[in-house]
């Protein structure tokens, strides 16, 4: 009685976190209550363990469990404080990976326990976890490397499909001659075997800056993985938990899809990044124009609105605290300043967001892309740092670019445009801006932390 409390307690605890985890203002409390909700399924776990006789846990095992909590509690408190903002996506393929693994192995110690009684939902619910667990944590530990800059290029090679389609196709008979009634183990490992094959060859083709989108669908395969244990083992905290993790997760993949104008599939199969982009800009007529830094100070310090777009390259400058610095001075100065958020702008979901907040720019000042964009056309400067493809006007105007179609914060619009980066470089998409060729276009060139100094300095004293 007090065990199914303790677990409807802690359902409760994981809902409400994820409520308030969808408000920067209150992600942070909502972490503590999700967090809280997890120690308590945690302890609530503790008096229910039991060994394959039914009979009580020994000593050693008692020791053997709290050292691998104590280990779990150690390791996770020490990669979340040590962890570089940049490296977050990573850290949460390893936890998300670490996730399935675990729900593989329940399941496939949970299957050393059927019987010819038990029952085929039990048998079902299993496999999937075994299955959907397994390819999680290859196809994380995949990611993760990519994500480190390993296999930059999309790893692939004749007859891929063919092959994921055919080891999928004996996984399932392997599936169904076990819920037939074959409780050999060396069919479960077989069937383990594959799945996490099936996880590495998944995620191999995919290019490496698509790796967030496929963490956040490997992270609803784990929430599902974990859902199917609890049907198996009867854990209700389990099933709320889980199918929290692979909805929220779910519905992130087809946000970020959407963002990108790409369907999943062009993310799963297209292989992007492999070859270089077609050259969206090769039509486009115009000069760069570059502004000294002196020049740029004196346009913002007299602009009467100015919107800055943060990118990738700002997250990669660090250049979070400076470019708080800079619409503090400029606000000293009676101008209007404010961030204007494009949904996958980094490399991260609501990467701006974390880096923005980590310097403390108040949440009032971030403007999503859908509010800014009608009044872009009464903005005197729009300064973009670091970020390229997330304002290409080739998103909305030309049509044989690969991001036609992707909404854009449309920057064009604004009286003046400065950008600021280290060259001419291609963004994520690798294709040409025709922005910074653009008549209000002015380029900053340099490493962004650099500059925004530079005008702090030069707006301070201007
Ligand atoms: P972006 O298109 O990748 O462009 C980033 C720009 O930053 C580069 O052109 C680079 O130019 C510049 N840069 C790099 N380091 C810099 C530094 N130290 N100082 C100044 N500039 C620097 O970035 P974005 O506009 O943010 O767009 C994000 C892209 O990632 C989109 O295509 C999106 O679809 C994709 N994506 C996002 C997510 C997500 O969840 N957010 C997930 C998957 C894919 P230089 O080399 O010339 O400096």
């Amino acid at each position: 009685m007090i065990t199914a409390f303790a677990l409807l307690l802690a359902s409760v605890l994981f809902i409400i976190g994820i409520k308030l985890l969808a408000s920067p203002k209150t992600a942070r409390p909502g972490n503590r209550v999700a967090g809280l909700g997890m120690m308590i399924a945690l302890l609530a776990a503790l008096p229910q363990l039991h060994d394959s006789h039914g009979a009580g846990v020994s000593l050693w095992k008692w020791a053997l469990i709290l050292a691998g909590i104590a280990l779990g509690l150690v390791v996770g408190a020490a990669g979340a404080y040590k962890v570089k903002m940049t490296a977050m996506p990573q850290m949460v393929a390893l936890f998300n990976g670490a996730g399935g693994g675990a729900a593989a192995l329940v399941a496939a110690i949970e299957f050393a326990h059927v019987t010819s009684a038990s029952s085929l939902t039990f048998v079902i619910s299993m496999l999937c976890a075994a299955m959907i667990g397994a390819v999680s944590l290859s196809g994380s530990i995949i990611a993760f490397f990519k994500l480190e800059g390993h296999f930059d290029k999309p790893v692939t090679y004749p007859a891929q499909q063919l092959l994921n389609g055919a080891l999928f196709v004996i996984s399932l008979l392997l599936a169904l001659a076990m819920a037939a009634g074959s409780h050999s183990m060396v069919l479960m490992v077989l069937f383990l075997l594959i799945a996490l094959a099936l996880g590495v060859l998944m995620v191999m083709p995919i290019g490496g800056a698509d790796m967030p989108v496929v963490i956040s669908l490997l992270n609803s395969f784990t929430g599902l993985a974990v859902a199917a244990d609890g049907f198996a083992i009867e854990n209700v905290a389990m099933i709320i938990a889980g199918t929290l993790v692979g909805s929220s997760g779910t519905i992130l993949t087809l946000a970020m899809c959407k963002a990108m104008n790409r369907p999943v599939t062009n993310v799963l199969f297209s292989a992007f990044g492999q070859t270089g982009a077609a050259g969206a800009a090769a039509t486009a007529t115009g000069s760069v124009k570059s502004v000294p830094a002196d020049e740029a100070a004196l346009l913002l310090g007299m602009a009467g609105r100015v919107v800055i777009v943060p990118g990738y390259g700002l997250a990669v400058a660090q250049a979070q605290h400076q470019v708080r610095q800079l619409s503090d001075e400029l606000a000293k100065k009676g101008v209007e300043v404010s961030f204007a958020i494009h949904p996958v702008a980094g490399r991260m979901p609501g990467h701006m967001n974390v880096l923005l907040a980590e310097a403390d720019v108040p949440y009032d000042q971030l403007i999503e892309m859908e509010t800014i964009n009608p009044e872009m056309d009464r903005v005197d400067v729009c300064l973009v740092i670091g970020a390229n493809d997330v304002v290409n006007p080739a998103a909305r105007e030309d049509k044989s670019s690969p991001i036609y179609g992707m909404p854009i914060i449309e920057a064009e619009k604004a009286a003046t445009v400065i950008v600021m980066k280290r060259s001419m470089g291609k963004g994520f998409a690798g294709i040409e801006n025709a922005l910074f060729l653009r008549d209000n276009c002015r380029m900053l060139f340099g490493d962004a932390k650099a500059s925004l100094q530079e005008l702090v300095t030069l707006v301070k004293t201007g």
